[in-house]
């Protein structure tokens, strides 16, 4: 047990795509010159390439953990509070102590104000390496140290239909039904002729089984919202993921008590602390938490925090070549509260010739990585795509 973390290595990545996330962009949009775009529905902004930031814990004895931090805009943030800050903090640690790893490095910058966003995203990726180590230390899988296995295959929900059309969109929806698919999320930002409209192609085009999702990306305010939802009823609708702007704790708990349907909330937060107060106030059935932000401990702790309140767990999948899915998994895998899992087709489909991992994902579930750790690691090929930080 006397095993220590002798050194910290980071590995920016930036991965061109062809069709950038969410689908193809309008001509009035361009990328500026450091490859960012901004979608007009929902005013965010997101990279024309995949990015995100690889953690690499090497222990006394030559064991390796691997992590992923939340990288999809300015990775160079959480590389430099990693770099500057937490990696000197945790040389000379025992990777077995790594929720107390955890709870030091989160108190290092409280009196700083950054209890959340990058510090959080940039702790997130060293908690995932530092959990892959301490379970290949213990030649057991992550999951196992969690407490133990509850679903060896997890459902999904599929995210995101990325056609230029509505009837592309409505179309791509019933190929991953006729693929073994039951679940569909379909995003407000590029929904050209309304969420309405689009909720009304795609039932038609899938039929009555299916449940469908919609993201409403932050859009409305409370009363737009739940006039909105009640109209995407009318259409069989399972969930309705974001309707208000995250910082509007009055407007999710109005929109909740008034909805007729799930709503579910978290892709954005990253800590306990950030999830019980709405909890309390009832701003949501369903927790969507994100491993890129949280890490597994914070991740674990929120969604243990959500189980008195009744609230379901549906993962939030991000860009990511697979690290930080495989530990959204392993946590997923051991939860009373675990509903459905995003399918991030589009990101992880790509991505995972970047990763040696037996995890997959095929006719409505992911499986999980085998193997002590995550059972996930980086090839030689994605690393190739580290940048360098300017
Ligand atoms: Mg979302």
């Amino acid at each position: 047990m006397n095993t220590t973390v002798t050194s910290v290595e980071l590995y920016p990545l930036r991965i061109p795509r062809d069709v950038p996330y969410l689908g193809p962009l309008g001509e009035d949009i361009q990328p500026n010159p450091r490859g960012y775009i901004v979608r007009p529905g929902n005013r965010t902004v997101y990279p024309i390439h995949d990015q995100t930031l690889l953690v690499k814990a090497v222990a006394s004895d030559g064991t390796v953990g691997w992590g992923e931090c939340f990288g999809v805009v300015a990775p160079q943030v959480a590389h430099t509070i990693l770099e500057e800050l937490l990696i000197p903090f945790v040389i000379g640690r025992c990777p077995h102590d790594v929720e107390r790893i955890y709870e030091d490095l989160y108190d290092l910058q409280r009196v700083r104000g950054h209890f959340g966003g990058y510090a959080l995203d940039a702790i997130a990726g060293l908690d995932i390496a530092l959990w892959d180590l301490r379970a290949k230390l213990l030649g057991q899988p992550v999951w196992q140290l969690l407490g133990g296995l509850r679903h060896e295959q997890l459902p999904v929900y599929v995210s995101g239909l990325p056609g230029a059309t509505k009837a592309e969109r409505a179309a791509l929806g019933r190929e991953w039904i006729d693929r073994g698919f039951s679940a569909l999320k379909y995003a407000a930002v590029v929904a050209d002729e309304g969420e309405v409209a689009e909720i009304e192609a795609i039932r038609q085009e899938v039929g009555p089984a299916p449940k469908i999702l919609v993201d409403l990306h932050w859009r409305y305010t409370a009363l737009e919202a739940i006039h909105l939802i009640d109209r995407l009823c009318e259409f069989d609708l399972y969930l309705a993921e974001a309707p208000v702007a995250p910082e509007d704790q009055a407007g999710q708990a109005r929109v909740a008590r008034a909805a007729r349907t799930r709503i579910g909330l978290g892709e954005e937060w990253r800590t306990v602390h950030e999830y019980l107060p709405r909890l309390q106030a009832g701003c949501m059935d369903v927790i969507q938490p994100e491993m890129a932000h949280t890490g597994i401990t914070g991740y674990r702790r929120i969604c243990e925090l959500a189980q008195p309140f009744n609230c379901q767990v549906m993962p939030h999948a991000t860009i990511n070549i697979g690290i930080a899915q495989a530990a959204s998994l392993h946590v997923a895998a051991t939860l009373a509260n675990f509903a459905m899992h995003e399918y991030q087709h589009s990101i992880f489909d790509r991505n995972k010739r970047f990763i040696r991992s037996a995890m997959d994902c095929k006719a409505g579930y992911f499986t999980l990585p085998q193997g002590p750790g995550l059972g996930t690691e980086p090839t030689e090929e994605a690393l190739s795509f580290a940048v360098n930080r300017n």
